[in-house]
């Protein structure tokens, strides 16, 4: 199959900014290119994919950024800038699209969605957000009233905030096993992973923290510094051991060491790839039940589920993290999470959508 990729508007891949559809993307890349499919990546300038996707050959797009849609209101306009990325890349897909079987969207926007009514070429649609935007919701509805076959979501629950949606396409996620180092470290410190901003909620995590008397190790882009002061804050000083943000070799080796990592979002998470990156290197997970990490996480097998929003109720679980074996995380992640099977599950979505324009 031939298959060109449209990267996220957000940011450049490896600027951070893209949240986990950059390491979707690789991993995508790696597990399409090693079935022997024939991959074209197109995203910002910049851009950098992992060593080992080098046959998947990237064209670069100049242009300003689109503002993420879990920072709108859930009623904005769609806004484009002038020389919009977003805009650039669709037309170099279009450019090259003449030998492709399929353009694989990855951005959550408005533009590629609307096109896919009006270009002849299928366009396909991994969805990487619940509903954040009234405007791309009724979007969505309306082409997938035409191309059903044309969306696919990362986990059933994300699915359900677009209620038209009756029988989802669920690919879940997957993760290139080699970059990722078991670690047997039971007695190591806590973790927490992700873009510092209000859906994510790390003040609870920092909550928990502080109760234990210990340090919260924080890996992730500061999207939203006055929101992380905030937090440091209306804590001890020093609760907060500020990580910064680092490539997956480096994260994975770091976080191999804790003994859990600590997740809590605000927001229904699409899918939560951190926490499979935990779990691929034997660290158990305590999360709240929301979202992709609900339906990730089995409860007592790979970490715990705690009611959501209830700090006390997770902090319990935190305590006895010690239970989960760390061989079954990592155990999990292989035989369900793995760059093959995802990319095989992405193949078959594809050859669906191509077959739905025969
Ligand atoms: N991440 C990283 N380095 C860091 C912290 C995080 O590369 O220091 C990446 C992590 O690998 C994951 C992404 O940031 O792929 C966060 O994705 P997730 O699905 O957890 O949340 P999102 O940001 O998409 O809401």
């Amino acid at each position: 199959m031939r298959i060109i990729l449209i990267s996220t508007p957000i940011g450049f891949l490896g600027s951070g900014k893209g949240g986990g559809v950059e390491l979707t993307l690789n991993s995508l890349v790696s597990g399409l290119l090693s079935l022997g499919h024939s991959v074209e990546v197109i995203a910002p300038r910049n851009s950098k994919l992992y060593e080992g996707n080098e046959k998947a050959k990237l064209h670069f797009v100049e242009g300003e950024n689109q503002i993420s849609w879990q920072h709108q209101n859930y009623n904005s306009p769609i806004t484009m800038p002038d020389n919009s990325v977003l805009a650039g890349m669709l037309e170099k897909a279009l450019d090259i699209s003449k030998e492709a079987d399929v353009l694989l969207n990855m951005s959550y926007d408005w533009l590629p969605i609307w096109m896919t009514l009006n270009v002849d070429k299928p366009i396909a649609h991994i969805i990487s957000m619940g509903s954040e935007s009234l405007v791309i919701s009724n979007l969505i509805s309306k082409v997938y009233a035409k191309h059903p076959a044309n969306f696919a979501f990362h986990s059933k629950i994300q699915a359900d905030d677009y209620k038209f949606i009756k029988k989802p396409i669920i690919i879940g996620n997957g993760f290139k096993l080699d970059n990722y180092t078991f670690q047997d470290s039971v007695n190591g410190p806590l973790a927490w992973v992700g873009r510092v901003a209000p859906e994510k909620g790390l003040e609870d995590a920092v909550y928990i923290a502080n109760k234990l008397g210990e340090k919260l190790n924080v890996w992730g882009v500061m999207e939203d510094e006055a929101y992380a002061s905030k937090i440091e804050q209306s804590f001890p000083q020093g609760t907060i051991d500020w990580m910064g943000f680092l490539s997956t070799n480096e994260l994975q080796k770091e976080l191999g060491k804790c003994r859990v990592l600590l997740n809590t979002p605000k927001w229904n998470e699409a899918y939560g790839n951190v926490i499979v990156e935990a779990l691929a290197c034997g660290v158990p997970v305590a999360a709240y039940k929301r979202g992709g990490p609900s339906e990730i996480i089995q409860h007592g097998l790979t970490g715990y589920l705690a009611d959501p929003d209830d700090k006390k109720n997770l902090l319990s679980y935190v305590e006895i993290i010690e239970k989960i074996k760390r061989k079954n995380c990592r155990e999990w992640v292989e035989k369900n999470a793995s760059a093959d099977i995802f990319a095989n599950k992405v193949v078959n979505w594809l050859n669906k959508v191509i077959n739905e324009y025969k």
